[in-house]
């Protein structure tokens, strides 16, 4: 009756700990371990989610507010509520549904918004420093007695021989594991030292570069830029100038702030974030992967899902497990 759950990212953390608080027995299997994983590369500013199924996508970051929210309690989970101001170059309008469960949002007043731009909201957001935030989530696993292995699974049905349940949550891996959907959207970050700064700074776009910074104690994480199909995960210089120059543009304090480091990550995107049962031999194999940029956001809520699919599986006679 034990669950073996494929991968160490947010996504695979968070699962097994829902499935383990459940009282399943869990191993957690992954080719990278939570610092080398594209989790650790995000932002991470938990937000709505525009993705296919909508509806869903709508509930499952809804659930992780509530979470993140609850975690913010804690100052050691590395999650906290921020004050964030949210612009746009779109002269504002109402907000669409998906926004409706942010915190304090109030649309900004005229003199409110940043030169450059047409619009802004202020909210109270969850912001996850993620680097901490692994660690957090990697404790509470040990606390309910499960460890993170490495180690690469061949395919979903070797990993079907091994346990009656299989959890997969491999992000872009998902792809080598048979869903060629999965693609990767390349992204860059530049962290640097914190000259102060405590406000988050999110441009909502449509481009493919945007101006974005996080602060995260003494560092803050600066973006944004997304390159769809792109594998190489090296970082680009030309990518740094850019959001370097933004970020100095809108915020002079981020002028003399050191580079700490250039992260990159591959964002696994795919047209629908994909949470779903499915038989494989004698073992049931329920998928949690897919969720483009919006991982973090989706997290707690998609990870929930798992846990209710896992149990109606457990409960139900005809498909005892
Ligand atoms: C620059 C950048 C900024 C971002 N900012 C945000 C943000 O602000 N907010 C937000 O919500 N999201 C953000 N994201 C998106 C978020 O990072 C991803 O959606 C999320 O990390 C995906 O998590 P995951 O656990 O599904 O996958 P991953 O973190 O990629 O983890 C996958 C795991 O599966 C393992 N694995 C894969 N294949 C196999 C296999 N065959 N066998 C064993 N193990 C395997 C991997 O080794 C890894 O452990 C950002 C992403 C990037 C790149």
């Amino acid at each position: 009756m034990d669950a073996l759950v494929i991968g160490a990212g947010v996504n695979g953390l968070t699962t097994a700990i829902c499935l383990a608080e459940d009282g399943w027995p869990v191993r957690v299997v992954a080719k990278d371990l939570p610092h080398d994983t594209t989790s650790v590369v995000a932002g991470a500013l938990w937000g709505p989610s525009f993705q296919e199924p909508m509806a869903m996508t709508m509930a499952w970051t809804d659930q992780s507010l509530l979470d993140f929210t609850a975690l913010a309690e804690d100052p050691r989970s590395g999650v906290r509520m921020a004050r964030a101001l949210t612009v746009s170059t779109m002269p504002p309008g109402e907000p669409p549904p998906q926004a409706r469960s942010i915190p304090e949002l109030r649309a900004c007043a005229p003199d409110e918004v940043p030169a450059g731009f047409a619009g802004g909201f202020h909210a109270l957001m969850p912001l996850a420093d993620m680097p901490r935030y692994l660690d957090h989530l990697t404790a509470r696993l040990a606390e309910a007695g499960v460890r993170v292995e490495q180690g690469t699974v061949a395919s979903l049905d070797d990993a079907a021989r091994e346990a009656p349940l299989v959890v997969n949550c491999t992000g872009l891996g998902a792809r080598e594991l048979g869903d060629d959907s999965v693609r990767p959207v390349f992204g860059q970050h530049v962290v640097v030292t914190n000259p102060g700064l405590d406000l988050l700074f999110m441009e909502l776009s449509t481009a493919d570069e945007w101006t974005s910074y996080f602060p995260h104690g003494d560092r803050v994480v600066c973006g944004g830029v997304r390159v769809p199909d792109r594998w190489d995960r090296t970082p680009d210089s030309a990518i740094t100038d850019r959001i370097l120059a933004r970020v100095r543009e809108r915020e002079p304090r981020l002028g003399d702030a050191e580079v700490i480091e250039i992260v990159t990550g591959l964002r696994p995107d795919r047209p629908a974030v994909r949470v779903a049962k499915e038989r494989r031999g004698t073992a049931w194999c329920v998928h949690n992967y897919g969720h483009g940029g919006n991982g973090v956001s989706l997290s707690w809520g998609c990870a929930r899902e798992v846990a209710a699919l896992a149990t109606e599986l457990r409960d139900e006679p005809a498909r005892r497990l």
